[in-house]
């Protein structure tokens, strides 16, 4: 088996009982083939960045996992599309959006994905509960950059 990476997974809901699909997908995180959940935030509320609707909930879920990263990323498709997501539009609300944040050290760049996560350091709903999980990963200053945003435990 390949050697486990430390992998941090976003989630954000703002549709139907948001916090419940949350939970699920911390759940669902849990089953995946030769992962585990190390740890998973508190659950964050936050006005929604670039996007229309009502308020989003949002927390991270920190993985050890032995899937190679285009391998979770598929994963985490799945866990979106068994929560009913569906995209009328770019940034429509959604019933569940998993992103990956982090992948061990990787620096990935390619069609279907990014890693670190472009706009990781741009959104208070990834930094907080990242800070909570993993405090290293998260400055004062990158804190400070997004103090304008609107988010509550
Ligand atoms: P979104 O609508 O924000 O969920 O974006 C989903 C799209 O972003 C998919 O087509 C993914 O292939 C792509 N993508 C690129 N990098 C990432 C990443 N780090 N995590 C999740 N999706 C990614």
């Amino acid at each position: 088996m390949r050697e486990a990476v430390v992998a941090f997974v976003g989630l954000g809901a703002n549709l139907g009982d948001a916090p419940q699909a949350l939970q699920d997908a911390i759940a669902a995180l849990g089953q995946l083939p030769s992962t585990r959940v190390v740890q998973s935030s508190r659950i964050y509320r936050s006005a929604p960045v670039d996007a229309s609707g009502p308020d989003y909930f949002n927390a991270v879920a920190q993985l050890e996992t032995a899937l190679d990263a285009p391998g979770l990323l598929r994963h985490l498709q799945a866990i979106e599309q068994a929560a009913g997501r569906e995209r009328p539009y770019h940034h429509a609300p959604r019933t569940l959006d998993l992103d990956l944040l982090l992948y061990g050290s990787a620096r990935i760049d390619s069609a279907r994905l990014t890693v670190p996560h472009p706009r990781l350091r741009e959104r208070a709903f990834v930094l907080l509960p990242l800070r909570e999980l993993a405090p290293a990963l998260v400055s004062d200053a990158d804190l400070a950059a997004v103090a304008g945003q609107r988010i509550t435990p």
